[in-house]
């Protein structure tokens, strides 16, 4: 079953001076509930605004969320079946307040378990779905006498605690021990599997993506450039964007020669970094222009606006936002337009 379905949402923020600027340009994806899908991208991609947006947090200039095919869930109900495991999880849970509180409230306020020994039960299961025994002591504690594993720990329990269908997790591992990445991470899975969750991955690290997600999206400044099966994108990605964050990440299983690729794109990012910083204007050329080892005339005068396969797609839905595969007769007929 579809948990989620994002049609052509964009978000924009106001600026001082001139258009607002455009965070989220025209992202479309589904989530089937089960499943993670991964969205990957650098800090300034649009990963956040992403997640606000899908939070409530932030109005969409553009675009329909639809849970379980319905893009008429609001408040509570909405609230309830989408929750969010935060980044930091020191800052996302209340210094002054018990493990035991942070459950609790959520059970009580979404009606998942009644006052008392119903809610006490609700809240000794959760920290046992985290791994977090014995659940008593790990109660009676206040965050700052956990470590940042077991806070994380507690913040997904606290996710957890309404039932939500779909699971945002934003880079849920970058702030924590590189000891215990895996651990959480392997923790989310297992729930997502248990609970048949709909979990999006927000992260920047390829690898986990690769491991953790059965699809990849790639975002560059706002958009998605590239997408499609996770070993897919990682192994052979086409986008030149992708290809410089799979060839910085050796652990990914980049060759050699990519690396090689990768020093002179990062090069050739550095010279231009100052043009990129003036380059603010949508719809003025491709976004990646600038980082571009590859860029060519075509790439000046329009963006790519389609989702192009690359020619050997093979049907797996591999696609990238790159005029390298609009050349010649072939791959112009693999051109797929965005569903609407
Ligand atoms: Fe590079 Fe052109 Fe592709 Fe953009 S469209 S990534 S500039 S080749
Ligand atoms: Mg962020």
């Amino acid at each position: 079953m579809t948990a989620l379905e994002v049609q052509n949402l964009s978000v924009d923020y106001a600026q001082a001076h001139g258009r607002p600027f455009r965070a989220v340009h025209n992202l479309s994806f589904s989530l089937e509930a089960g499943r993670t899908l991964a969205l990957v991208g650098e800090s300034g991609s649009g990963k956040s605004s992403v997640l606000k947006a899908l939070s409530r947090l932030v109005r969409p200039a553009e675009g329909r969320i639809l849970l379980g095919g319905r893009d008429d869930v609001r408040g509570r109900e909405y609230r309830r079946a989408v929750q969010m495991v935060f980044q930091d999880p020191f800052a996302s849970l209340n210094p002054s307040h018990t493990i035991d509180h942070h459950l609790r409230r959520p059970l009580l306020a979404t009606g998942r378990a009644r006052r008392g020994a119903p809610a006490d039960q609700a809240v000794t299961e959760l920290l046992g779905q985290v791994n977090l025994t014995p659940a008593a002591d790990v109660a009676r504690k206040r965050p700052h006498e956990l470590s940042g594993g077991q806070r994380q720990r507690v913040a997904i329990a606290r996710a957890l605690a309404p039932q939500p269908d779909v699971l945002l997790a934003d880079e849920p591992v970058s702030m924590l021990d590189v000891s215990i990445r895996l651990e959480i991470l392997n923790l989310l899975d297992r729930l997502k599997r248990e609970r048949d969750l709909a979990l999006l991955y927000v992260t920047h690290d390829l690898a986990t993506a690769r491991h953790f997600s059965s699809e990849i999206m790639v975002m560059y400044r706002g958009e998605v450039v590239e997408r499609g099966p996770s070993d897919e994108v990682i192994l052979s990605p086409k986008h030149p964007y992708t290809q410089l964050l799979a060839a910085a990440a050796p652990s990914t299983g980049a060759t050699r020669e990519q690396v090689r690729e990768a020093r002179q794109v990062r090069l050739a990012a550095r010279a231009q970094r100052d043009a990129e910083r003036r380059e603010i204007v949508v719809g003025d050329g491709c976004r990646f222009r600038p980082r571009c080892p590859f860029a060519m005339d075509s790439c000046v005068q329009r963006p790519p606006e389609a989702q192009i396969s690359p020619a050997a797609d093979g049907g797996t839905g591999h696609r990238a936002l790159c005029w390298l595969y609009a050349e010649g007769a072939e791959r112009a007929s693999a051109v797929t337009v965005p569903q609407q």
